[in-house]
């Protein structure tokens, strides 16, 4: 009988497959305790199922290649560590010799109480990386059992599957793609995870938090699973299956229509240029940049080289990644963020960040850069000698006074003497931009402008501070709202402030990749947007369909709107996009 799951899409797109289901508990536990003579006998297995389960991941990273090697071994890397833990092993021993549990067991026990450890935490981000420890330890269970390999069992063919889990490691999505699996129906996960994360880049539809996928689907069951809902069909009917065929259809003809646009210019009815540049965290999104023809990356949210790791990149190590951005642009800007972590992202690297009660509000972005000054230094150098090799901006999050510009130019200026005196071939001149994301800096830009080579608005962070509104917190609904009219106040001031003093505005939230936005934005004046590169094409065709002088003449209702309802009429009055043909 039909049945409709719902979770919240991860991944856009929608997959129909077969459902294939991998059960949490895989693995029996046995609980009776051991007998004294057992306990060294015990010790061995343990340990050898640990140097089973760390070959196993060795082998994994052996493996990869192609376009996101380097980041799915920065998991597989953070994998490896937990199991070489020492605090990690030494209380699995300790269960063991100690408490006379059985391998299993005291692995279950661990499990237990690290989980409840990041499930206690508030953060949704930190809270996911429970997905870590339990495939870890997985892993190990899978090694104690002595049954093949997970890896084996689940790649033995996908083609056609789409996998219902409780969560998926993002070790294990590159090979289950690769063996033909065509999407994900998780019961747990988030839409942070990096598993999330890297299903979009590897555009695999995916729902997660769907509760009762595990107990509701049997294998075989068919499944129509749908990205951008979060909804799951399973026996989808005759019409579930007509309207999935006439989407197939949309999207092909989609694809067909946009891809013509890959090679195109950007501009405006009335013949303005429009920048569109990319966002991009992984290697992958530099090259879809480059594929859609965006005009350079307008955001690298350095963070990602940050995560899932005990101690920071070092310079060499940053100065890689960097060097490939700026390469993979082929003389394209590339404008590269400084660390925007804090206690609210995660407490990635070991940098030992506090648990602070507001953390959207504490040490975040360039305050942790500046508090941390050989971090802020380190980073800095290497972008820096990225400059060697094409052209390089560098955007500092978070920026709530003038000060914060300042001591970032003068590191800026010590670092750029340091590389040059060490033999570095370091660009003359390197721009220094601000994320305008604090409504403070929206209000003060007038007075900071000239200290600015460019700025960039952070929508995301723009919202939820102007709007007193956590941008996490599902719950508040309707209330994050970028078309508020306070929002739309500030864009448009910053909008004229940086056109007036002859400084580029860019804007690379959310907001800049949503074609329902794109006629206000042009309206407000914006001329150069930054948005994930799958959306380009999208927002290219937009744009090229609306005339801009237009659009501007409809700026001021829109910014003397005074609640939400006149925002509404003034939008319902811009006029709309003009295809070629549409005039006959
Ligand atoms: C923003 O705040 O709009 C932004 C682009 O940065 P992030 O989403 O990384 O905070
Ligand atoms: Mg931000």
């Amino acid at each position: 009988m039909r049945l409709i799951l719902t979770g919240s899409g991860a991944s856009r797109g929608k997959a129909l497959g077969r459902a294939r289901l991998e059960q949490p508990s895989r693995y029996l536990v046995d609980e009776t305790p051991l007998d004294h003579a057992e306990v060294a006998d015990e010790l061995e297995r343990l340990d050898a199922a640990l140097t089973i389960a760390l070959a196993e991941l060795r082998a994994l990273r052996d493996k990869l290649d192609g376009p996101l090697a380097r980041e799915v071994a920065e998991f597989i890397d953070a994998h490896s560590l937990i199991l070489q833990d020492p605090e990690f092993v030494r209380g699995l021993h300790d269960l063991i010799g100690k408490g006379h549990y059985r391998a299993s067991a005291a692995l279950k026990l661990q499990r237990d109480s690290l989980v409840a450890v990041f499930e206690a935490m508030d953060d949704a981000y930190l809270r996911s990386r429970r997905e870590d420890i339990e495939h870890v330890i997985g892993r190990v269970q899978g090694a104690l059992a002595r049954e093949s390999s997970v890896e084996e069992r689940k790649l033995a063919s996908r083609v056609g599957e789409v996998l219902v889990s409780d969560t998926v490691a993002p070790a294990e999505l590159v090979p289950l793609a690769e063996h033909g699996l065509l999407g994900l129906v998780l019961s747990a996960g988030s839409t942070l995870s990096h598993s999330a994360i890297l299903a979009r880049s590897m555009r695999l539809p995916m729902v997660v938090g769907a509760h009762d996928a595990l107990s509701h689907l049997r294998d075989g069951d068919l499944v129509l699973v749908d990205g951008d809902s979060g909804e799951v069909i399973v026996h989808p009917t005759a019409q579930d299956l007509a309207g999935y065929r006439q989407w197939q259809r949309e999207m092909a003809q989609q694809d067909k229509r946009l891809s013509r646009l890959r090679t195109a210019e950007t501009r405006t009815l009335d013949g303005m240029p429009i920048q569109l540049n990319a966002n991009a965290e992984l290697a992958s999104d530099v090259a879809q940049a480059r594929a859609c023809g965006a005009s350079g990356i307008g955001l690298y949210r350095t963070e990602f080289l940050f995560l899932q790791r005990r101690d920071p990149p070092g310079e060499e190590e940053q100065f890689l990644a960097y060097r490939d951005v700026v390469l993979g642009m082929g003389g394209l800007p590339a404008t590269i963020r400084t660390l925007d972590l804090g206690a609210d992202k995660v407490d990635g690297a070991g940098l030992a960040l506090r648990d602070e009660p507001n953390p959207a509000l504490g040490v975040r972005g360039v305050r942790l850069s500046l508090r941390t000054p050989q971090l802020m230094y380190t980073q800095l150098r290497a972008i820096l000698r990225a400059t060697a090799y094409g052209p390089v901006r560098v955007l500092v999050p978070m920026i709530s006074c003038i000060e914060e510009i300042h001591t970032v130019r003068r590191m800026l200026g010590e670092c750029a003497q340091e590389l040059r005196g060490q033999g570095h071939a370091i660009a003359d001149h390197v721009e220094l931009g601000a994320m305008i994301e604090v409504p403070a800096a929206a209000i003060a830009l007038p007075s900071m402008i000239q200290h600015l080579d460019f700025v960039s608005i952070g929508t995301n962070d723009l919202v939820q501070y102007t709007l007193a509104v956590d941008r996490n917190n599902d719950e508040l609904g309707t209330l994050y709202d970028p078309l508020h009219p306070a929002v739309l106040k500030l864009l448009a001031h910053v909008i004229t402030v940086g056109r007036r003093a002859g400084r580029p505005v860019t804007l690379c939230g959310e907001m800049a990749g949503e074609t329902r936005h794109t006629a206000l934005l042009l309206a407000l004046g914006l001329t150069s947007f930054s948005m994930h590169p799958g959306l380009i094409l999208e927002v290219r065709e937009v744009v090229n369909a609306l005339d801009r002088r237009e659009l501007r003449r409809h700026a001021p209702p829109l910014l003397r709107a005074r609640g939400r309802q006149d925002i509404d009429d003034a939008l319902a009055r811009l006029p709309q996009p003009r295809h070629p043909g549409d005039e006959a």
